[in-house]
């Protein structure tokens, strides 16, 4: 089996069978994600413990590649500090965008390699990584009121 077939079938697995779908009750925080340019849309809720994203879940539709993209996001970087998701974004963002970028040591996130050929679908494969972060930003600010609230 060449390396794109794989890819497109960890991309087909994702999407017919999404990781981590739904939403978690209670969470600490919540964000939507709408894509125009493609129609998708997501709305992911997480919660932490101290810097780690301890648990999220997403829920919403979309583009097999915004859905796939989402499904394995929520796998890579579940019990990760917001440290080691900002260097793990950098790292897909590059695969998605820059010829030749290396993700061999990535895991399943590696399929998402294929959407450099299709520019219009970076966007779709982003999406969830740009909701992650706006949901933590606005746990940041709880969690540093509660900072300065318990110094
Ligand atoms: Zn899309």
């Amino acid at each position: 089996m060449q390396l794109t077939e794989l890819y497109r079938e960890v991309i087909l697995d994702h999407n017919r069978h999404p990781r981590n779908f739904g939403r978690l009750d209670p969470h600490d925080a919540e964000a939507k994600g709408h894509n125009p340019l493609c129609g998708d849309r997501l709305t992911l809720t997480l919660v932490r413990e101290g810097d780690r994203v301890a648990d999220l879940r997403f829920e919403g539709n979309g583009c097999a590649i915004s859905m796939a993209s989402a499904s394995m996001m929520t796998e890579a970087v579940k019990g990760r500090t917001r440290t080691e998701i900002d260097a793990l974004f950098g790292r897909v963002h590059a695969l998605l965008t820059v010829q030749g970028a290396d993700g061999s040591d990535l895991g399943k996130l590696a399929a998402l390699s294929g959407v450099r050929e299709f520019p219009v679908r970076v966007k779709c494969a982003s999406l969830c990584w740009h909701t992650l972060n706006a949901a933590l930003a606005r746990g940041d600010a709880v969690a540093g009121a509660a900072a300065v609230s318990t110094e």
